[in-house]
């Protein structure tokens, strides 16, 4: 990738082009997080630019949603088929994330999916004829857009976490104001502006403002911005709750997890450990869905452990861009020390650690941790970082208490041989999505996605989800009669 010449060098996504920000704004240097290298400088947006995107999004919102349904849908399309024929972005999601080239390639068949899937909701009815108790009067309950929707997304599956409410809002007659994280401005924002621009939509309907937490806040804090999608902490999506509530805002939060993988005792060992690996390691364990949690019946615990962390040992931790790594670095310092700090404490309160738990630069080993203390924080709170804490104990019931301690309510799974056991186990776990016999992060662009608790308010997204997400109801009666009141 040149460091220069990029459509989005200095420049943020505003009226279907590429512009510098207005005085106020900024630049963001844009790095590869394995090698630090700067890859180019984006544009930042300030204030004065929220303000005027806000504007001009408004109005270019009721001429879209004016449009016939077809020409959204193809607009849509046009992005998908912009998407599967960009140069390069696989390579930018694996330098601005981190990722090797599996979790990009990933990222990009799931946000085509995304934007296909979301065409066809274009046409999908948009209502029902109700009965109604008044003579000569029509009823209907129709759906309508709910305005400008304000979408802010957090770094590490920048593209899709934006894709799967950016395509659904406008493909039902939204207009969509994106601020993605300043880890990643580009393969979380502006490279979608490119999208766009590429497809030829309509200046205004969708564009880009990168920036931080200042940017993210005044989106929330207009009044002409009519809904608030947040993906990101809990803690962020606690603050933006309160100020959406005040403003009553309606607002959608998907939030952080904390979740369990149990492991019955009849389970096959081998499967167990391959999905409780992919759950804890994959990208690092920075994702939302990551096991924090792998919760182990004692008759199979020692043989679980031990494949577990002979697989943990086997990962090559590197840069991304060499051939046979399976992990890549740790986004941030910030991170990589909090990630340490808890491994740090949970050892200090007696846990053991059986493979990994060292790092090279950002570079962080696939770590696998046992005894860890039940108040530790590493046990209570999201990780974020290719740890796996391994609790044991004695049948389903314990396990099922175990895993339903949190207060989080994101995503679990259950592995076991007798499936319909298992899955009467997963039924009685309290969270928003829970997987028999696989690993924990799941996500496809028909089912509903979302968190329960301190994992998200809200709607879910994906598939019908997104009807009711990004509309509302409008009751609609016509009388075609004259009609007679007392007075
Ligand atoms: P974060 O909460 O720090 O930031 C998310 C976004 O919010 C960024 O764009 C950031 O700039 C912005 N932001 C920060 N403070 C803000 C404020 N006060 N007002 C408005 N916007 C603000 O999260 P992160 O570190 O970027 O991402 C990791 C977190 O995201 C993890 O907790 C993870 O679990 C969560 N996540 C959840 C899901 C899900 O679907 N449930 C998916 C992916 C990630």
């Amino acid at each position: 990738m040149a460091e220069h010449n990029h459509s989005w060098s200095n420049a943020i996504f505003v009226d279907g082009q590429f512009r510098p920000p207005a005085a106020g704004g900024g630049t963001l240097a844009v790095h590869d997080k394995s090698s630090d290298e700067v890859l180019g400088v984006a544009g930042s947006a300030g204030i004065a630019d929220v303000d005027a995107a806000v504007a001009s999004s408004v109005i270019a919102q009721r001429a879209w949603a004016a449009l016939p349904h077809s020409q959204r849908a193809a607009v849509l399309r046009r992005v998908a088929a912009a998407l599967e024929h960009a140069d390069g972005f696989r390579e930018l999601i694996m330098r601005e994330t981190g990722s090797i080239a599996g979790k990009a390639d990933y990222e990009i068949a799931s946000a085509v999916g995304e934007l296909t899937e979301a065409a066809s909701l274009a046409s999908r009815p948009v209502g029902e004829v109700l009965q109604t108790g008044h003579e000569g009067r029509f009823s209907v309950s129709e759906r309508v857009p709910v305005g400008l929707v304000g979408v802010i997304t957090p770094w590490n599956f920048p593209l899709v976490l934006g894709m799967r409410v950016i395509a659904p809002a406008l493909a039902l007659g939204n207009a969509v104001l994106l601020k993605p994280s300043p880890e990643t401005p580009v393969s979380g924002g502006l490279a979608i502006g490119e999208l766009f621009e590429r497809a030829g939509a309509p200046a205004g309907i969708f564009q880009v403002l990168p920036g931080g937490e200042e940017i993210g806040r005044r989106l929330v804090e207009h009044p002409d911005v009519a809904m608030i999608h947040f993906t990101g902490s809990t803690t962020v999506g606690r603050e933006i709750a309160r100020t959406a509530g005040s403003l009553l805002k309606k607002t959608s939060l998907e939030l952080g997890g904390n979740n369990a993988l149990i492991v019955l005792n009849d389970a096959d060992i081998d499967q167990a450990a391959m999905i409780g690996a992919w759950s804890s390691f994959h990208y690092q364990g920075q994702t939302c869905i990551s096991a924090g949690r792998h919760i182990v019946d004692r008759s199979v615990a020692e043989a679980y452990l031990r494949n577990l962390a002979d697989r943990a040992a086997a990962i090559t931790v590197g840069n991304p861009f060499r051939d046979g790594t399976g992990l890549g670095p740790i986004i941030n310092n910030a991170q990589l020390k909090r990630a340490k700090g808890l491994l740090d404490e949970a050892v200090a309160g007696g846990a053991r650690i059986l493979t990994g738990g060292t790092s090279e630069g950002r570079f962080f080993r696939p770590t696998v941790v046992v005894d860890v203390h039940p108040a530790a924080a590493l046990w209570t709170e999201e990780i974020f970082a290719p740890i796996a804490p391994v609790a044991v104990v004695d049948g389903a019931d314990q396990a099922v208490a175990l895993a339903n301690d949190t207060r989080y309510g994101l995503v679990s799974s259950v592995v076991g041989t007798d499936v319909h056991r298992a899955t009467e186990v997963a039924r009685r776990l309290d969270c928003a999505m829970v997987h028999v016999n696989d690993a924990t992060p799941q996500d496809e662009p028909l089912a509903p996605f979302g968190g329960t608790g301190h994992s998200g308010l809200g709607g879910r997204a994906g598939g019908d989800s997104n009807l009711e997400e990004f509309t509302e109801r409008r009751w609609r009666t016509v009388t075609g009669s004259p009609v007679h009141y007392p007075y």
